[in-house]
């Protein structure tokens, strides 16, 4: 197979379904991005890059950080996390507050906010640095110290946090946060405005499709841990819509309201894809048509 002729071929095949979408505006910053960008990559777990498109433009990589914090934690404290947040799909979108308080604080996975926020409140513990501990491992996997996390969308999000704030006050109550809670949004709102393009992001998630081996060649996860992160990517990667994206994708995967998915095809290679429109669930539009095409073309999926 040609990679590059078939990333070439899917960009022009997902163009005419620009104009579908909403670009995220509830983070005024993120409001401004303009619409019409679309970018791919393919990094080959073996070594190889492919990209097409608008791959080389840094966008905001928002809740994509949270397979990152998810990562670093299990690293470094194994499976001590799953005392804390569960590993179901929540069924509810993923900044509500209502099922947290049903649950009695324990979020139901930690990719809705109320989880991740609870990652970030253990990452934090663990290094004293949790944003800045994800930076370090993307520039580290991305070969490019320059990743960096943008701070105006930092501080335009921390302005107008207020359920997230309010998420995290909760989690306390509950006695679910080990950090104060405005350290740990202030980290959480770090991690989400880490900026970088479609080839750092697939280069930074491809240990996953490595069975945890690090771009450096040592192993960051171990290979059942790393089972264990594209488990819960493919479950609840993808808003209310993991199956969905199961049903059209067929790979575990994990988007961002700046419009980014990572996907994983185990053994063989991440992908990262960008638009910024996205549809009612919050995953980009055309980046989830795009990995659909990918899918089908190569037919490279776990089903
Ligand atoms: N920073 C965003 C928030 O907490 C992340 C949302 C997302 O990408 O899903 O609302």
């Amino acid at each position: 197979m040609d990679m590059q002729a078939t990333l070439e071929e899917i960009v022009k095949a997902v163009a005419p379904l620009k104009g579908q979408g909403t670009v995220a505006s509830y983070i005024p910053s993120l409001g401004g991005v303009p619409p019409e960008k679309f970018g791919i990559c393919v990094a080959m777990a073996d070594g190889p890059v492919y990209g097409a498109g608008d791959w080389h433009e840094p966008f905001s990589i928002q809740s994509i950080s949270k397979v990152f914090s998810l990562a670093l934690v299990m690293a470094r404290d194994y499976d001590s996390i799953w005392k804390r947040v569960f590993r179901e799909p929540s069924g509810t979108p993923f900044n509500s507050l209502v099922q947290l308080e049903a649950d009695k604080g324990i979020p139901r996975n930690p990719f809705i906010n109320a989880g991740a926020i609870v990652v970030t409140d253990r990452l934090l513990t663990l290094t004293g640095d949790a944003a800045g501990s994800i930076r370090g491992l993307l520039r580290q996997e991305a070969g490019n110290p320059t990743i960096d996390i943008d701070a105006t969308v930092a501080a335009s999000e921390a302005r107008h946090g207020h359920r997230n704030a309010a998420m995290a006050h909760l989690l306390a109550s509950f006695g679910n946060l080990e950090n104060p809670v405005d350290d740990v949004l202030a980290n959480y709102f770090d991690q989400c405005a880490l900026a970088m393009c479609c080839e750092d992001l697939a280069l930074s998630a491809r240990f996953l499709a490595r069975q945890g081996v690090s771009t450096g060649g040592s192993p960051f996860l171990s290979p059942n841990q790393s089972k264990r992160v594209n488990a819960v990517m493919l479950t609840c990667g993808t808003y209310d819509a993991a199956g969905e994206f199961a049903y059209r994708v067929g790979l575990p995967g994990k988007s961002g309201v700046g419009g980014g998915i990572v996907a994983i095809v185990p053994g063989r290679c991440s992908i990262a894809v960008w638009g910024p429109e996205l549809d009612a669930n919050g995953n980009s539009v055309v980046g989830t048509a795009a990995l659909d095409e990918f899918t089908t073309r190569t037919g490279w999926s776990v089903f």
